[in-house]
């Protein structure tokens, strides 16, 4: 078979499938065969290095991941009815890595969205509040709560007039490019929530909950500035509230210097959301909570999932918790993308679009300007970038509400060697865009 005929084929099938709505990345998606570590292959026998696959965090195809599974696949896999050694092991491991001592309770779902929805609803019984405080230009998923609380108007462009009245949102705290920059910027975005949850609380209306990507991700691996989230969380708890973290993109290791992104900002959350790395694409995510939560949850009936912490998914999840651990991932992310931040921030001389590497460890976004004063976004030129990126072998893409971050977010076992030829292409492609 002619196979550039039938990558042709298979775009059309995957069209007809499943129609317009579905995200499309390239006008030409390159079909993917097969995977290895953070490399991905075409039917063509073409290698990409995949910059993108925040999902696939211990890479692609780990073989003592495939066979752990394969193993619990041919024992037994069903409903969460029972009981199970492989949901016990799960959930103590991901106790074992929770943010603080305090987060001890874990409950399996199958996805981002589901941990997402589920963190609402038990804030919700938690506190007996519905409202919400959440963050501009956020996605937390395509559930109908989920997607109540998600505000990038890019990935909905009605997101602003069809939220329903429990939301309420804040401005992004973005000292890059937002309202507020420089040295008093995070207490200035914190000022916002505290103003607005003592409103809240005088209409007779406190929020039940506030909640955040504790990096930015959507924004484009934007850090909060210094002491917005504690002072935030401060400021929601005076008034009774709980803090959700969403680690969903940016937990697991993936920062580098610490495993979760709120603890890397000195914050305890209430309620965490997992999912992505937690399953490497298996589908599996989780909230991890106190115990009074949960039983908060009890009261009101019970909770079931059937295919959340399955035997076959639980045996996944501890896998990539051993693996993480066995391989040093959140350590190569620190060494690794420490190696990209610094060689790109050594482009910026030479190439004026770079108007900054955002973000840390493998969560890197790479702000493109056309101009460092008025921050113009290079929307275009991001998407031309990345295009001309795929035909050099790798695969980034333009992320944001303005489309202009390339955001890198490889698998955690990105090697240096990778990395370092990633930056040299982005130099030349810059060079050719510029010339
Ligand atoms: N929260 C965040 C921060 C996300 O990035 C995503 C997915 N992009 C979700 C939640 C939803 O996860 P899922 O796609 O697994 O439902």
């Amino acid at each position: 078979a002619d196979p550039v005929r039938a990558t042709r084929h298979a775009r059309r099938v995957r069209e007809e499938a499943i129609g317009a709505a579905a995200e499309r990345f390239y006008a030409e998606p390159p079909q993917i065969e097969r995977g290895w570590g953070a490399l991905l292959i075409d039917t063509q026998g073409r290698a990409y290095v995949d910059l993108v696959n925040n999902v696939t965090a211990i890479g692609h195809a780990h073989p003592v991941f495939a066979d752990r599974i394969a193993r619990q696949l041919h024992l037994l896999n069903t409903n969460s009815r029972f009981l199970y050694d492989a949901f016990a092991e799960f959930t103590a491991r991901l106790v074992a890595h929770s943010p603080d001592p305090s987060l001890d309770t874990v409950i399996p779902v199958n996805s981002g969205s589901e941990a997402v929805d589920l963190a609402l609803t038990l804030a919700r019984v938690a506190t007996g509040r519905r409202d919400v405080i959440a963050v501009r230009e956020s996605y937390h998923g395509w559930t109908s709560a989920a997607d109540a609380v998600s505000t990038s108007a890019f990935d909905n462009p009605h997101a602003a007039d069809s939220r329903p009245d429990w939301v309420h949102l804040v401005d992004a705290p973005n000292a890059y490019r937002g309202r507020h920059r420089g040295p008093d910027a995070g207490a200035a975005y914190a000022r916002e929530v505290a103003d607005l949850a003592r409103s809240l609380a005088d209409e007779g209306r406190p929020a039940g909950a506030f909640i955040c990507e504790p990096v930015l991700g959507n924004a484009g691996g934007v850090i909060p500035p210094a002491g917005y989230l504690t002072a935030v969380a401060d400021a929601v708890r005076a008034h009774g509230g709980l803090v959700i973290a969403d680690e969903v993109q940016v937990g697991y290791g993936r920062l580098g210097s610490s495993f979760w992104g709120s603890t890397m900002q000195g914050l305890v959350p209430d309620i965490v959301s997992v999912a992505k790395a937690a399953g490497n694409a298996y589908p599996l995510g989780a909230v991890i909570t106190r115990r009074e939560i949960v039983d908060a949850l009890a009261r009101e009936g019970t909770f079931f999932s059937s295919a959340g912490g399955t035997p076959a998914s639980a045996v996944a999840g501890s896998a990539i918790l051993d693996i993480i651990d066995a391989e040093g991932l959140q350590q190569n992310a620190a060494r690794v993308g420490g190696i990209i931040a610094e060689e790109v921030r050594a482009l910026m001389p030479r190439h004026p679009l770079i108007g900054a590497v955002h973000g840390t460890g493998l969560y890197l976004g790479i702000e493109l300007v056309r101009d460092r004063e008025t921050l113009e976004p290079a929307r275009e030129e991001a998407t031309r970038v990345c295009d001309l990126l795929l035909g050099h072998g790798f695969i980034v893409q333009a992320a944001s509400e303005r489309q202009n971050v390339l955001k890198v977010k490889p698998p955690l076992v990105l090697t240096e060697v990778d990395a370092r030829r990633f930056v040299a292409a982005l130099d030349a492609v810059l060079g050719a865009l510029r010339d």
